[in-house]
């Protein structure tokens, strides 16, 4: 008996066996739940969660596709997005019971047949004309449980739609949207809830994570990720995040920014959620003294409470927009001797951090990039021994002076997911490396208004390249191989136990490396910049690589004279599915 069949069997239904086992095993199955979500790096047959699994290893011991074999990869078939909203494609495929779901740009889901690419059904948000996404109309992925796919919307809110039929189960509001407030990350489900963070940092927004039912949708708590925000837990107050004007003053606290753009992770074994804050707002440094908490950090949370356990912040008083949402991914190895509990960060502002995930204590800052203006690495105690002309001056009246800063604010790695092999035991880093020059202006707060309080110029700093996909030893700090790409990576990786690792280039090309050496195996042009996150599975006794493309995100809109350089890559909207010819 297979899987889906043995859930529906088990549990209150197998009472009921003898008087109802037909009708029983003529039904669907009735979808993934809490054990099955945890259970996904394990279950080879499906990708059910962002990520490949809770702690978003994105590792899958498939091997029938290995280093010997993948230079005969081909494509099963590709699906289009089509209609004309053609824009940066950044969604990771969910794989389930014959249907891949993948979320497009503006908002949309769409539903295809796994085996022939046919499309099922296609769900279309119906957006207001004032959203304000800072970087990209893109989604990075959805969710899905029981009868359910959900994903979060431009206008700030959370849809669940029936998987089978597309349509709308329930449709709440994260925040509200004229304030700033969008969202594009994959929600993240956890004990029968679906927890989501906000985006909107460039418009002074208060960062949160809440967790609401995922049957209902109804909020169960609320986490402000700012100080002096109060939290709530069944519709009650559950204390203040941090301590009122502690690294705050006045009522900067209350514009503060901390956008959870990029979601979370989750770590069974210590019962800990692992959520990224964003940059401070406004962006010019001068205008809010303190180390601004808990923004540019990486937050433990309780999922039952919605309590923050721990915190680290990566860049204290951040001047850069570092940010700091980058994913943590909890791990475990042996360091001087003595096996821990580890987590590790590849941050923005270019130094990869492991910390002890049990209690938020620094172990270790490596930098990943070519160059770090800001900072010359970490103390012992965690706090980066800052370059103090690496800062942007005040301002004064007008526009302030310039200063080189690397990495750009478009991060030593941005939204991007690296991947964690439990093989080779190192992390694959989707890496770039640039600089921006960076001024400071006057700014004043204003309701969903852009708070920045600074401008930019991005710019190159290689010859040869800007993007490195990086292979990184968590245990020693150092960079294992590289591969070089002209244009900035900004697309998710993937590795195997067929000691593969897959990313996607601006340039249209999904590429396969040997996990251990780097070595370019193969590669597909699929058409246009691939900037999504690959996935793999097995079905019918066959391994598939699925990957999303359509070039876009922050780097076109953003990326200056870099952007020029870039301007001639072709949009798109498809995903291409590939597998071994028989
Ligand atoms: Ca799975
Ligand atoms: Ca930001």
């Amino acid at each position: 008996m297979k899987g889906p069949m043995m859930r529906a069997l088990s549990g209150a239904a197998a009472l009921s066996l003898a008087v109802a086992a037909a009708p029983l095993i003529a039904q669907a199955p009735q979808g993934p739940n809490d054990a099955d979500l945890m259970n996904d790096a394990a279950s080879t047959g499906d990708v059910l969660t962002y990520g490949m699994g809770p702690q978003a290893y994105r590792f899958s011991t498939l091997k029938a596709i290995d280093t010997s074999n993948v230079s005969k990869l081909v494509p099963a078939f590709a699906a289009s997005l089509g209609g004309e909203k053609q824009r940066g494609q950044e969604a990771q495929p969910i794989v389930y019971d014959g249907t891949i779901y993948v979320t497009g740009s503006y908002s949309r889901v769409f539903a295809f047949d796994a085996r022939t690419g046919e499309e099922k059904w296609q769900y279309d948000a119906r957006l207001p004309d004032g959203i304000m996404p800072c970087c990209d109309v893109v989604n990075r992925g959805a969710a899905i449980y029981g009868d359910k796919i959900i994903f979060a919307t431009l206008d700030a809110r959370l849809v669940a739609l029936n998987r089978n039929t597309g349509k709308v189960i329930w449709n709440k509001q994260i925040a509200d949207y004229k304030e700033g407030y969008s969202a594009t990350a994959a929600p993240l489900i956890v004990k029968g809830m679906v927890i989501t963070g906000n985006s909107g940092g460039e418009f002074g927004v208060v960062g949160a994570v809440e967790a609401r039912d995922v049957n209902t949708g109804e909020l169960i708590w609320h986490r402000p990720v700012i100080e002096g925000h109060m939290g709530t837990l069944k519709g009650k107050d559950n204390g203040i995040t941090g301590k009122l004007n502690a690294t705050w003053t006045g009522d900067l606290w209350k514009s503060g920014g901390g956008a959870t753009w990029l979601g979370g992770t989750y770590d069974p074994e210590t019962n800990l959620l692992f959520f990224g804050t964003g940059n401070p707002a406004p962006w010019n440094s001068h205008l809010r003294p303190g180390d601004n908490l808990y923004t540019a950090s990486t937050l433990a949370i309780d999922p039952d409470t919605g309590v923050i356990k721990w915190h680290f912040q990566t860049t204290p008083h951040d001047g850069w927009d570092f940010d700091g949402v980058n994913e943590f991914i909890p791990f475990d190895a042996t360091i001087n001797g003595k096996p821990m509990k580890l987590g590790a960060k590849a941050d923005r502002n270019g130094y990869f951090f492991v910390l002890d995930r049990t209690n938020g204590k620094f172990i270790s800052a490596s930098k990943f990039v070519m160059q770090t203006t800001w900072a010359n690495g970490f103390n012992k105690n965690g706090k980066p021994n800052y370059i103090p002309e690496g800062r942007p001056p005040a301002p004064g009246e007008g526009k302030g002076k310039p200063v080189f800063a690397s990495p750009s604010f478009l991060g030593g790695k941005n939204w991007m997911p690296m991947a964690y092999s439990q093989d080779t035991g190192l992390f694959y880093i989707p890496s770039n490396d640039w600089g921006m020059d960076i001024w400071n202006e006057p700014i004043a707060y204003k309701k969903g208004a852009a708070y920045l309080g600074a401008g930019f110029t991005i710019k190159s700093i290689a010859e040869d390249h800007i993007g490195a996909l990086r292979a990184m030893d968590p245990k020693t700090g150092k960079i294992v191989w590289e591969y070089k790409n002209k244009a900035p990576l900004w697309g998710g990786v993937l590795t195997t136990g067929g000691n593969l690792v897959f990313t996607g280039t601006p340039e249209g090309y999904l590429k396969a490396f040997d996990a251990k050496t780097g070595q370019e195996l193969w590669k597909f042009q699929t058409g246009s910049g691939v900037v999504g996150s690959p996935v793999t599975w097995e079905q019918d006794g066959e391994q598939y690589v699925a990957v999303m493309s359509g070039w876009g995100g922050a780097v076109p809109l953003w990326g200056g004279e870099v952007a020029k350089s870039f301007k001639d890559i072709n949009q798109g909207g498809a995903l291409w599915v590939f597998k071994l010819p028989k």
